[in-house]
């Protein structure tokens, strides 16, 4: 396992790759098994994962919920927990909103401490912007739980550039959370420089584009309910085939060049990105976080993300991020 470290943080010594906990809160995945999901866990932290992101909107709170399950008799000190903030469901109509208020954050924090069986969180991140609340009454709320010690370092999710800047002249932000893979690199060129020259750490979501980057989908997979990849355009008989064949290629050349998988070479990818990074990585069964062996021990060179693009470049021809993802604002 490598490790990273947090700037202006006390958070040391974090495994470079964490696990995510999106799946194993069950809704958006077709469902959840609480107890394959605490296995997960203890599995990940056997394997050397010290990095767990959850948040309260996975799963409405079940998520958290297997979280505190999984972690209430192990140290506390021995794994570094990151939730988030601001997605509220309590309309009850099965969507979230993004709710940034003060008085929305100071309630959510109350509740993910209780979810998740601790008195502290170490990473706390604002889930998505609210165009509805002031960016300074957001920062001043994570401020404030910075300094009382309920949180040890600011995060923030899905912010761009300029909403980082303006959150940072009322508090300090240590992290930031794209969206980020070998298929989706739209925030390549501002964020994660930005963030690199900031010292800030990345931790990038979707390692494996939803599984697609672990090579075990075919052209005729099925997911199941509500399964998010069933509206996911990625996942369309119009897109899946090249992606699918995208795959193919990107595991047959770094097989003969570094005889690693595709999995393995996803997770690479990211680790060897020219910032403190950790890979988020979403697992649901202890055995998918298996393939995690062949993640250390080598290095992409230059070379090798120019060979990259050019694969994906051959394959995809029309493109498409994860912008499907992004949840509605409120409405006043
Ligand atoms: P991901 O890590 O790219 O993919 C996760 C899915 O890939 C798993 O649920 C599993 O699907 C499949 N998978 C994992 N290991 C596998 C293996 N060895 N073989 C075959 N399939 C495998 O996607 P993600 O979970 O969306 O992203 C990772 C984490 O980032 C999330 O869990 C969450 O913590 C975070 N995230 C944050 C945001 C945000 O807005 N901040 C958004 C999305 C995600 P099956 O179990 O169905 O096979």
């Amino acid at each position: 396992m490598e490790y990273t470290e947090i700037d202006k943080t006390n958070l040391k010594k974090l495994s470079t790759v964490a696990l995510g906990t999106w799946a194993i809160g069950g809704s958006d995945w077709g469902g959840t098994d609480v107890k394959q999901s605490i296995s997960t866990i203890h599995h990940a932290l056997d394997l050397g994962i010290n990095v767990i992101d959850t948040a309260p909107a996975y799963g409405r709170g079940e998520s958290e919920k297997i979280v505190g399950e999984a972690i209430k008799n192990i140290p506390r000190d021995s794994f570094y927990i990151a939730t988030k903030v601001g997605l509220d469901w309590s309309k009850g109509d099965g969507l979230v909103y993004r709710n940034n208020t003060k008085e929305n954050i100071l309630k959510e924090i109350e509740d993910s401490l209780e979810r998740l069986q601790t008195d502290y969180i170490d990473i706390y991140q604002i889930h998505w912007p609210d165009p509805l609340t002031p960016i300074e009454e957001t920062a001043l709320t994570m401020k404030s739980l910075l300094d009382a010690g309920k949180i040890r370092a600011i995060g923030v999710s899905n912010f761009s550039v300029e909403q980082i800047e303006t959150f940072k002249k009322f508090a300090p932000i240590h992290t930031v959370q794209p969206p980020y893979n070998i298929f989706e690199q739209d925030f390549k060129n501002e964020l994660l420089p930005y963030a690199k020259n900031e010292n800030m750490t990345a931790l990038y979501y979707g390692s494996i584009c939803r599984g697609l980057l672990s090579g075990r989908m075919t052209a005729g997979s099925k997911f199941n309910g509500d399964d998010l990849r069933n509206a996911d355009p990625k996942f369309q008989p119009d897109r899946f085939p090249s992606y699918i064949n995208a795959v193919e290629a990107l595991g047959k050349w770094v097989k003969e060049s570094y005889g690693k998988s595709i999995i393995s070479l996803a997770i690479r990818w990211l680790i060897d990105q020219p910032i403190s990074g950790i890979a988020l990585w979403g697992a649901r069964r202890p055995e998918q976080l298996d393939a995690i062996e062949g993640v250390g021990g080598w290095k992409l060179t230059e070379e090798d993300y120019k060979t990259i693009e050019s694969i994906v470049n051959k394959y995809v021809k029309e493109p498409v991020g994860p912008e499907f993802m992004a949840p509605p604002a409120r409405t006043l």
